[in-house]
């Protein structure tokens, strides 16, 4: 794993080699202004969910685009964050262990010792981070050197390409496919999947790391194990660490399992799981999440950590582990809110796929997670003339139907690398965990704009 320094590719790279990047050597004059940006930030400065939040508040739509609750957390979890604050113990609002609240990291070791089948040291082999970001930025910090490659799968949630950037290393992308023909198309994110023998040919001498996503965002996919097996495979047989996002590990659909890499044999060595409280407990704002592996990987993400953030809010990290403690004695029973949870987003998918259904789209049926995308191909809406000829459909067609039609959602090219964007531009991503009443506003702007079509 820690084969190499990569300083000669780094250098070539600097010096804008072949495989030339982000890190390339800018004129004089750019690097004399005391006025310029680090060249890490060169090529990262868009964001979708900047763009895409500013424009759905300012038209007032209804918002199914960025992906959070618009319904409150359990009761059980917001009166552990009120008890938290307003108790006796001061410390709750002091600064407290950096890599992770003590209580936090001891329940979180329990329950994912219990997932994974596998001892887990709470003060050695966890970091609590603000937010699963924080858990990605410090991993690709830590671990991703200059001229390092990173394979990602497409689509893929946006922030993995600017983070691998940032930390100087090289994406490499591989798709996932769907498996339908032009007649009959893939249906359920289930059929959109990784060619085995594309997937190993990304695999050189460089690769450091691949990321996986799971269950998916922005498809919903959720991986099988025959398909975990051979991601796994390739990361044991090249040495390749896997940093595996899986936020959504609780919202799995019509019977599908969540399995985590990290259990499959060989992997607990090689791999980061990433999770986030924020998505367990619908508290996104709480930003609250964890990278867990063996000590000898995440004492470099605690490096990153210790010399950035140092550590994240006491009071959330308390509240979200009071959560735990109440959900690992209920577990995998009804009174479970993680029993509950996939159950409640499931009606909701339903009722927006059935919705989309309707009024003739083709949604792809998502196995889990917060979204599902739609194929906007068919709809040939006539938008007006682009200011910019470089503007993908998938985005010009998402504000159109912010500004005529008063409803937000995302392109899913954006979940795409900007050299790939072009090709997949007629996706838009819908999120559904939203309440009933804002599903329902959606479901009126659907019918009428059917029939006026
Ligand atoms: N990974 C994925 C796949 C996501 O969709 C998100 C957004 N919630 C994150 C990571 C970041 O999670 P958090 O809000 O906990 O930072
Ligand atoms: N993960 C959420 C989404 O995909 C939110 C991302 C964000 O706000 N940066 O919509």
């Amino acid at each position: 794993m820690w084969r190499r320094t990569a300083l000669s590719l780094g250098r070539r790279q600097l010096q804008g080699g072949p495989r030339g990047h982000a890190n390339q050597v800018p004129p004089a004059s750019f690097r004399m202004s005391h006025k310029r940006p680090a060249r890490r930030i060169l090529g990262v400065e868009k964001n979708i969910w900047l763009e895409f939040t500013e424009m759905a508040a300012k038209y007032k739509s209804v918002d199914l685009g960025q992906g959070f609750p618009n319904f409150s957390p359990p009761d059980f979890v917001r009166q552990a964050f009120s008890d938290v604050v307003s108790g006796e113990d001061c410390l709750m609002h002091q600064y407290t262990r950096a890599f992770g609240h003590p209580t936090l990291v001891k329940i979180l070791a329990k329950l994912y010792g219990q997932l994974l089948g596998q001892s887990i040291d709470p003060f050695g082999d966890i970091l609590v981070t603000v937010g699963a970001y924080e858990a990605l930025f410090t991993a690709f910090q830590a671990l991703v050197d200059e001229g390092d490659e990173v394979i990602i799968i497409e689509p893929f949630f946006d922030c993995y390409e600017p983070m691998v950037k940032m930390a100087g290393g090289h994406c490499v992308f591989v798709p996932l496919r769907p498996k339908g023909t032009p007649d009959k198309p893939a249906l359920s994110s289930g059929e959109w999947a990784l060619d085995p023998d594309e997937l190993a040919s990304k695999f050189t001498e460089r690769t450091k790391a691949i990321v996986l996503n799971t269950p998916h965002n922005p498809l919903g996919k959720v991986f099988k194990r025959e398909e975990l097996q051979v991601i796994a495979e390739l990361c044991v047989k090249h040495d390749v660490l896997c940093i595996s996002d899986e936020v959504y590990e609780w919202i799995v659909f019509d019977g599908n399992e969540h399995i985590k890499i990290a259990s499959l044999p060989g992997m607990w060595a090689q791999t980061v799981t990433i999770g986030s409280a924020g998505k367990t407990f619908s508290a996104t704002g709480w930003k609250v999440g964890w990278a867990i592996g063996p000590h000898r990987i995440l004492k470099h993400l605690q490096t990153v950590h210790q010399n950035s953030v140092y550590h994240t809010a006491t009071a959330a990290q308390e509240a979200v582990a009071r959560g735990f403690q109440r959900e690992l004695d209920v577990l995998g029973r009804p009174e479970s809110y993680l029993f509950q949870l996939p159950r409640q987003l499931q009606e909701k998918r339903n009722r927006l796929v059935e919705c989309l259904l309707s009024v003739g789209m083709r949604p792809i049926i998502p196995e889990g997670g917060y979204f599902l995308i739609v194929d906007i191909s068919a709809l040939n809406v006539e938008l007006p003339e682009p200011a910019d000829e470089e503007e993908p459909y998938d985005y010009r067609f998402a504000k159109w139907l912010i500004k005529t039609k008063g409803m937000a959602t995302i392109p899913v090219s954006a979940f795409y690398s900007l050299g790939h964007r072009k090709d997949f531009a007629s996706y838009i991503r819908l999120c559904y965990v939203k309440e009933d009443s804002t599903l329902e506003a959606a479901e009126k702007i659907l019918k009428e704009w059917h029939l006026t079509k």
